[in-house]
């Protein structure tokens, strides 16, 4: 009776337990089919005539923190027939496999966390050979574009370079596919290869201009975006910029309070609290430049919450103006850039997409590749990161 329960507990269908033994790092239980008739593979007669039982070992889920064994009596049956001898049909394990269906998709759920292989290999008491030997079989090949995708740029340093970049929809929040590389030529090739590019409506990106030029060429319907978290980094940097050129010709205990101040530079007024607001005001009136590029980049944020295009167009011109006449040099070069990309910019601020969800990925990219002790094959690296972000 307790092997119909220990049954239960395996859930795998039909099968009859015949003996369960637990050493001391393994466990085991000794299984077999009921008979039943089977269809000659030759001549296709029916036959129930049992020839002779073979033993098998198959590797199974853990069970109790112990690597599980399944010794199968295997039986083969003889057609009366052709006198052709054949194994019985068994639906827990494939043809040729030392482990169960089971235990492999169970690798390869596991394949999408952010566990290394070794560990994976460990906790399935099997080699990581094994481990890897499944993980190459999965192939991840991306066939068709959605209406909306972002690109960007991780740090890979695999056989393929140091920079590699990652495709995603924004809407849905997957990676649709990594590339070996972000230059002009690599990135048309990749997208001259899908079919339906007149699809595609708005692609998102960083101010990279290959990936301007690559969307332009492959994509000449499509509007560019500009992520919109870019263009406001490249604001915080103007005025950090300014922060370190002020602070090296003020006395010791001036630079010392803007050193420290970075981050109430950055913040918006209407989020400092009482103290905040009286430290930023003193800050504000240590250095002139520093007073203007603070003015400069609250009239820039302000643009960035603008809720539409001509909205924007109009706070932009003005915040030109405005940098136009303070001659602050970090900001005059920060303008350049804003209007080197300005319809990509504006065009932001019609549509809600954005690569928000790429920080997510990328931080997951680095867990992956810290937890692998970094990947030098690209191809396992990119299948790897599909697997676990799609
Ligand atoms: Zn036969």
């Amino acid at each position: 009776m307790h092997y119909q329960f220990i049954k239960n507990l395996l859930l795998l269908k039909d099968i009859l337990v015949e003996n369960v033994y637990h050493f001391e790092d393994y466990c085991e239980v000794h299984i077999s089919l009921p008979v039943k008739p089977h269809k000659c593979s030759r001549c296709g007669c029916i036959t129930k005539k049992v020839h002779d039982y073979r033993k098998q070992k198959i590797k199974d889920i853990p069970v109790l923190n112990k690597p599980l064994i399944l010794v199968y009596r295997k039986r083969r049956y003889k057609c009366e027939n052709c006198q052709k001898n054949f194994y019985e049909t068994v639906d827990f394990v494939g043809r040729y496999q030392r482990m169960t269906l089971r235990l492999i998709k169970t690798i390869v759920d596991r394949l999408r966390t952010n566990y290394s292989m070794h560990s994976i290999a460990k906790d399935f008491g099997v080699s990581p050979c094994t481990v890897t030997r499944i993980f190459d079989c999965l192939s991840y090949k991306l066939t068709k574009l959605p209406e909306v995708f972002s690109i960007d740029e991780f740090k890979g340093t695999t056989d393929k370079g140091k920079y590699h970049c990652i495709l995603v929809d924004p809407i849905k929040s997957i990676v649709l596919d990594v590339l070996d590389s972000r230059s002009l030529e690599f990135l048309l090739n990749y997208f001259r290869k899908f079919p339906d590019r007149h699809k595609v409506k708005y692609v998102v990106i960083d101010m990279w201009s290959p990936y301007k030029l690559a969307v332009q060429q492959a994509f000449p319907q499509a509007q560019i975006v500009i992520d919109r978290f870019h263009y406001v980094r490249n604001c915080n940097w103007a005025i950090d910029k300014v922060r370190k050129r002020v602070q090296q010709n003020l006395s010791y205990e001036k630079a010392k309070f803007l050193k420290y101040s970075k981050r109430l530079l950055l913040s918006r007024p209407h989020n400092l609290n009482h103290d905040g607001k009286i430290r930023l005001a003193n800050l504000l009136l240590t250095d002139e430049n520093i007073r203007l590029a603070y003015i400069l980049k609250e009239k820039f944020m302000d643009f960035v919450k603008s809720s539409s295009s001509s909205e924007a167009e109009v706070k932009l011109s003005q915040w030109l103006e405005l940098v136009k006449q303070y001659k602050i040099k970090e900001f005059s070069y920060l303008a350049r850039t804003i209007l080197n990309w300005k319809q990509e910019i504006l065009n932001s601020f019609d549509v809600p997409y954005n690569n928000g969800c790429i920080e997510g990925f990328n931080n997951k990219i680095k867990v992956i590749k810290r937890n692998a002790f970094g990947f030098r094959n690209f191809s396992r690296f990119r299948t790897r990161i599909l697997h676990c972000c799609s």
